[in-house]
C-alpha cells in the first residue's frame, strides 16, 4: 500500500526532497508522530535479560511432537499424553506429568519451555468482576490481560472475556492509550500470547468457571505481529489444543490492512474489531497515526471485504473524547462512511489512563452520537466504562511497572497531541457548528 499522496505530517511524506540516494530506504511499518518530536516513548521499561531461547510448549504443533517423539523412539501416546496435560491445565511443569518416564520429561525440559510465562502479579477491581494480571516474560519485559466477567442476565448465560496481548508494547502510539505512549518494545511469540490463555484457564479452572471468549485488545497491535498472532489463534481454536471456538476469538486492528486482508484469505470465523476513532482523515491521522499509512476508506473497504468472505460482522470502535472526535459532524461522518455495511459500531468512552491533554466525553455527548448512527441504521452499542475497562486497562500496569515520567516528558507528550490536533480540529471539526449554529 502506497503512502497517502498527501501528509500533514512534516517530514513523513517525503515525495518532492531531493533525494541523493537512488535506493530510497524502506518505509517504516509505522509512520513516525509523536516519537518524531521526542515525545515518545515517554518512559520506559529496559529488558532485564536474555531471550530464553526455548520454544513455548504452547507453540508445539500435534506433528512436531510426534516427530519430537518418534525421534527418540518413543510411541505416538506419549505426544497425547504431553499435549492433555499441557492444554488441560492439569500439570504446571514437564515434572508434574508422571505418566511421562522421568528421562523424557528432563529431554522435553532441555528442549522447551512448559510456560512462557515467568512470573505473573494479579489486581481484581470493580468487585471481583475485573480481574488484571501483569505477566513476566523471560527478558523481564512485561505485559498485561484482563479477565472480565459478565454475570448471567436474563436468559444470557455467565460469561467471561479475556482480554490479551500481542506485543510487549506498541509502535503504532494513538495518544489516549496507555500503551501506546511506550513505543514498542518487542513481539510477543506465539507461546506468550497463548500462556496468558492458559493462565487464566487454569485460575478460572479453580472457580470452576470456563473461559467463553478472547479478545486481542490488550498491549500491542496484533496485525503488526501476524504469524505469532494467527499462529496463536490456530492453537487457541483447534479442538485438539485449547479449543475455544472461532467465533469466540476477535483480533481487533488499528487498521493494518495487509493482515486483514490475510484474515480474509484464512476463511476463518474469527471476529475483526476495527478501530475506527474518527471518520474524518485528518483528525483519524492524529488519533490513529497508522492511518497515514493505511487511510481509513481502504481499511474500511478491506474490513467490508473481510465481513463479505466470512458472513461475519465487523466491529467498528470509536473511542469516544471531549471534543476532539464526538462532534455531530463526526457522528455524520460516520454514519455516511458505514452506512449499509454489514456492521456494529461500539462506543467506548475514553478511560483516561494515559498522559493525554483530554477528556471522556460526557455520556450525553456519546448518546447523541449514538442516536446519528441508530439514525442512519447502524447497529450501535455503548460501552459501559468499567473505570477499568477492556483495552483501556492494558498497558496500564506495564506503564505503572515502567515507572512515573518526569513532568517535563509528560509536558512534551501534551504538547506534541495538542499540536497535531489543533490542526485536525480546525479543519472541519464541526466545534464552530456546534457553538455558534447548532442545525
Ligand atoms: N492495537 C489494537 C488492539 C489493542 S487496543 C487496536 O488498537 O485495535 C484495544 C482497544 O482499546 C482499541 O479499540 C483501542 O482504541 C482501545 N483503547 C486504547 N486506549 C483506550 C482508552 N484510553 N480508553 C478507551 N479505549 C482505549
Ligand atoms: Fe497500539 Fe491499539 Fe494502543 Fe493504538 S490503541 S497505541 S494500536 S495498542
Amino acid at each position: 500500500m502506497p503512502p497517502p499522496a498527501t501528509s500533514a505530517v512534516p517530514g513523513y511524506h517525503h515525495a518532492s526532497m531531493p533525494n541523493p540516494d537512488p535506493a530510497p530506504a524502506p518505509e517504516p511499518d509505522v509512520p513516525p508522530t509523536y516519537g518524531a518530536d521526542g515525545a515518545l516513548p515517554i518512559i520506559d521499561l529496559p529488558a532485564s535479560g536474555p531471550q530464553d531461547e526455548r520454544p513455548g510448549i504452547s507453540d508445539a504443533s500435534p506433528q512436531e511432537l510426534l516427530s519430537w517423539f518418534a525421534d527418540r523412539g518413543e510411541a505416538a501416546f506419549r505426544a497425547r499424553q504431553l499435549a492433555d496435560h499441557v492444554w488441560s491445565g492439569r500439570a504446571q511443569s514437564f515434572d508434574d506429568i508422571h505418566t511421562l518416564p522421568a528421562p523424557l520429561r528432563a529431554a522435553l525440559e532441555e528442549t522447551y519451555r512448559f510456560c512462557t510465562i515467568t512470573g505473573t502479579e494479579r489486581r481484581s477491581a470493580d468487585g471481583g468482576l475485573t480481574d488484571k494480571a501483569l505477566h513476566t516474560l523471560d527478558d523481564g519485559r512485561a505485559v498485561e490481560s484482563v479477565l472480565m466477567r459478565y454475570p448471567a442476565r436474563g436468559s444470557r448465560r455467565e460469561r467471561t472475556t479475556l482480554c490479551i496481548s500481542s506485543q510487549a508494547g506498541c509502535a503504532v502510539g494513538c495518544p489516549f492509550c496507555a500503551t501506546g505512549e511506550l513505543g514498542l518494545w518487542r513481539d510477543l511469540r506465539t507461546a506468550e500470547i497463548i500462556d496468558q490463555a492458559r493462565f487464566w484457564r487454569n485460575e478460572l479452572a479453580a472457580e470452576g468457571r470456563r473461559l467463553s471468549n478472547i479478545v486481542f485488545m490488550g498491549m500491542g497491535e496484533p496485525l503488526l505481529n501476524p504469524d505469532a498472532v494467527l499462529a496463536a489463534c490456530a492453537a487457541l481454536s483447534d479442538g485438539n489444543r485449547f479449543g475455544l471456538g472461532q467465533r469466540h476469538i476477535t483480533v481487533s486492528t488499528s487498521g493494518v490492512i495487509p493482515g486483514i486482508e490475510r484474515m480474509t484469505s484464512l476463511r476463518r470465523q474469527y471476529k475483526l474489531a476495527v478501530s475506527l476513532h474518527a471518520a474524518r482523515p485528518d483528525l483519524r491521522d492524529v488519533l490513529v497515526p497508522l492511518n497515514r499509512k493505511y487511510p481509513l476508506e481502504d481499511v474500511v473497504a478491506a474490513a467490508t471485504d473481510y465481513s463479505d468472505a466470512t458472513g461475519r460482522r465487523v466491529t467498528y470502535e470509536m473511542v469516544m473524547i471531549d471534543r476532539i472526535n464526538d462532534t455531530p459532524a463526526d457522528a455524520r461522518a460516520t454514519a455516511e462512511l458505514l452506512r449499509g455495511r454489514l456492521a456494529h459500531v461500539n462506543l467506548i468512552p475514553m478511560n483516561p489512563v494515559a498522559h493525554t491533554p483530554w477528556q471522556p466525553s460526557p455520556p450525553e455527548r456519546v448518546e447523541g452520537f449514538a442516536s446519528t448512527l441508530r439514525a442512519a441504521g447502524l447497529h450501535t452499542t455503548v460501552r459501559r466504562n468499567r473505570g477499568i475497562d477492556i483495552g483501556a486497562a492494558c498497558g496500564q500496569l506495564a506503564a505503572e511497572m515502567a515507572g512515573e515520567p518526569t513532568p517535563e516528558a509528560v509536558q512534551r507528550r501534551r504538547d506534541a497531541i495538542e499540536r497535531r490536533s489543533a490542526a485536525a480540529l480546525l479543519n472541519g471539526g464541526g466545534r464552530a457548528e456546534e457553538e455558534g449554529n447548532p442545525g
